[in-house]
């Protein structure tokens, strides 16, 4: 399948209006979600809340399946929440921690991710061991092996940063992983909607991801991926309704899917949008999304690095859509507001979003750069004029 770049672009209005480069931060939606989020709350305005939600209720329970399909996943491994923050923190904060156990992470984890287990850390006795990336960048992987025994409770890894352009070798990861008990949550929100995500083939117990980034999703929606064998060892430390059964006056039960891991409000117009985000996705085919968005970061990657003065940063054997530079003698601030002047959207990442990758490296701010399949070359020229 190739994509078919008129349709696409004519399926998304924002680039009438400028050429989006930041599709890491939140991407343009296709109308098709923007249609999908109004539509549902006009009805919510016209009928009731409640009266609207049963009216969508087979759209509402089809979103599990189109995000399962997205994943390779099954539906009852899927609970849909706020964002990747919320997915990846009541995930993580149902495995168990004992003094003296070890959870193994890289330099790239994900700035919330580190602060989590910096305090969970603090609080259990645990201990944080940040795995040495390699010679290419990624994480590892004979070190990684080396650190992990039986002691290891969990491994903590970031697929694809925020602010480098390395993808880990999640399932390399995986593999190693699955040879102990220790529990393997990877985060994923910038490789859904830019990758071909399998988690079989990854071989996670756990995936935390977002809605809003390559995905193209409304914000404040995010989604977890709990395995079953997972499910039924984690149980989260606060259950409500949804999560649990009230079975009596003095008891309860965890339900047995992954649903366990939700809260039970929740926005119906923004998890219609995710399922249309989702659909549209899929419709686009996601192995043809891996491989325009990767040739584009690869041309722009290359285009940068001949223009005098700037310095692409990226890393890693295997690359994504993100490509992160910095220009001699100007702020990050500087360029992406240069950008903003011709009708470009880039962002900046600092180092206190990577204390441990930047602070490594010796980088205090970079430029990042995030094409999406739906960018046309013309719009990388533009980022290019700009800086040249
Ligand atoms: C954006 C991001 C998150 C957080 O996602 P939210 O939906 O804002 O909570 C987590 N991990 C990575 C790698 C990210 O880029």
């Amino acid at each position: 399948m190739t994509i078919d770049l008129d349709r696409v672009r004519n399926d998304t209005p924002g680039v009438e209006h400028v050429a989006h480069l930041n599709n890491a931060g939140g991407a343009l939606r296709p109308q098709v979600v923007t249609d999908t989020v109004v539509a549902h709350l006009r009805r919510e305005a016209e009928i009731g809340p409640y009266e609207a939600e049963a009216e969508a209720t087979e759209r509402v329970e089809a979103v599990y399946d189109s995000v399962a399909r997205l994943l390779h996943a099954d539906r009852d491994e899927i609970a849909l929440v706020q964002s990747a923050t919320v997915a990846w923190d009541v995930a993580f904060s149902s495995v168990p921690l004992k003094a003296g156990q070890r959870i193994l992470t890289a330099r790239t984890e994900y700035v919330s991710n580190a602060i989590a287990l910096l305090q969970a850390c603090e609080r259990s006795g645990t201990r944080l061991q940040v795995i040495e990336d390699d010679e290419h960048g990624q994480i590892d992987l004979d070190a990684f092996e080396d650190a992990l025994d039986d002691d290891v409770a969990l491994v903590a890894l970031t697929h694809v940063p925020t602010g480098s352009g390395v993808v880990n070798p999640a399932a390399e990861v995986g593999a190693l992983t699955r040879q102990t008990d220790a529990v393997y949550l990877l985060d994923a929100c910038q490789s859904v909607g830019q990758l071909d995500l399998d988690v079989t083939a990854i071989g996670c117990d756990l995936l935390a991801a977002t809605g809003r980034k390559f995905l193209r999703g409304p914000r404040g929606t995010g989604f977890l991926y709990a395995s079953r064998a997972v499910t039924e060892r984690l149980v989260p430390p606060v259950l409500g309704l949804g999560a649990a059964v009230w079975t009596s006056p003095t008891t309860y039960a965890p339900v047995p899917s992954a649903l366990r891991f939700e809260t039970w409000e929740r926005s119906i117009a923004d998890v219609l949008g995710l399922g249309a985000a989702a659909d549209y996705a899929l419709s686009v085919g996601m192995s043809a999304i891996e491989e325009r968005v990767t040739t584009l970061a690869a041309r722009l990657r290359s285009d940068l690095a001949a223009i005098p003065g700037v310095t692409v940063r990226d890393k890693g054997l295997r690359r994504s859509g993100i490509v992160t530079f910095t220009v001699d003698g100007r702020a990050a601030d500087e360029v992406r507001a240069a950008g903003a002047r011709a009708g470009v959207n880039v962002s900046v990442t600092r180092v206190s979003s990577a204390q441990l990758d930047f602070g490594a490296r010796g980088l205090t701010e970079v430029v990042r750069a995030s094409p999406h399949y739906y960018t046309s070359d013309d719009e990388l020229d533009r980022l290019l004029d700009v800086l040249r």
